[in-house]
């Protein structure tokens, strides 16, 4: 359990990857700083002007950071509806609800994007002030009555405001010098946000990952099971190897990760002796029996 807050779960590869990041960018800030130094003190006229330039490109890279990120910010406000006591309410009612009780001192601001089908959400900060996007699929799947699914996903981007990884992340630039080191890093970050979503809502946890998989309506179909064996029955050197570039863990490691967290070694050793089994029949009838929603909006005219 988390230190400080002891109700959720930081997963054990943040932890690990947090330490190793940190440790390499101490060393390459200290690298920087001894050779600048060198240059400056004992170097030639060349090499201390070399020096004094370094002064003004650090700050035109950081200038073009706030510039992108700004931009990208004007956009979100640009095309996106802002989610507030008078808009959307009970939406906006989720994400304030959930940041008091995660101790994120002020409500970010949550807005609403039309995204042509997508399926997603996601979080931002910029200098003091914190986003919250949610593209309109995802909360057309909460006005038909997929209240905990929303309400998990919500959760899991609020734990990236309240684990600070936007923060973290520009401290621990440096170390993307490291290949795929950042992006296991990324993957361990998001199986803590998932656990953070699943304190919030442990239903929504498994529906929510599956309906990221399988889509909004027909992710109500698919067999838990089944989906999650795919670790053991699709398992490839391709995917394994397309996993070190990616950002994310699949979404049936997210899924053994919510259902139980020692699932994903327990799975590993029972992978090359028998096919693994475990009882999912109550979780699937709970999200199956969560709502009986309207369907017939999704039907063909
Ligand atoms: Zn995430």
């Amino acid at each position: 359990m988390d230190d400080s807050l002891g109700f959720y779960e930081v997963s054990t590869k943040e932890k690990a990857y947090f330490a190793v990041r940190l440790i390499v960018s101490v060393v390459l800030y200290a690298l920087i700083i001894a050779v600048i130094g060198a240059m400056v003190t004992e170097g030639a006229d060349g090499e201390r002007a070399k020096a004094t330039f370094l002064i003004p490109a650090a700050l035109f890279f950081f200038l073009l950071y706030i510039l992108r990120n700004g931009l990208f910010i004007g956009l979100i406000k640009s095309f996106s509806v802002k989610l507030g006591e008078k808009q959307l309410p009970e939406v906006y009612k989720i994400v304030s609800d959930c940041s008091y009780r995660l101790g994120i001192k002020r409500t970010p601001n949550v807005y609403l994007l039309q995204a042509g089908g997508s399926l997603n959400a996601f979080s931002k900060k910029f200098f003091n002030s914190n986003y919250v996007v949610i593209y309109s699929d995802l909360l057309e799947a909460y006005y038909q009555g997929d209240k905990d699914a929303v309400e998990f996903v919500i959760a899991h981007e609020l734990g990236h405001i309240k684990r600070n990884h936007f923060i973290k992340e520009l401290f621990l630039a440096p170390s993307a010098v490291v290949p795929f080191l950042a992006a296991a890093y990324y993957r361990g970050c998001e199986l803590t946000c998932d656990n953070i979503g699943k304190f919030f809502n442990p239903k929504g946890a498994l529906s929510g990952l599956l309906m990221l998989a399988g889509g909004k309506v027909i992710y109500r179909e698919l067999n838990l099971e089944a989906y999650i064996n795919q670790e053991k029955t699709d398992a490839s050197f391709w995917r394994w190897l397309v996993e070190k570039f990616l950002s994310h863990p699949n979404l049936y490691k997210r899924l053994l990760n919510v259902y139980d967290p020692t699932m994903v070694s327990k799975f590993k050793v029972s992978a090359s002796s028998k096919p693994y089994k475990y009882d999912t029949s109550e979780v699937l009838e709970k999200i199956v029996d969560a709502d009986k929603a309207d369907y017939s909006r999704y039907m063909p005219k």
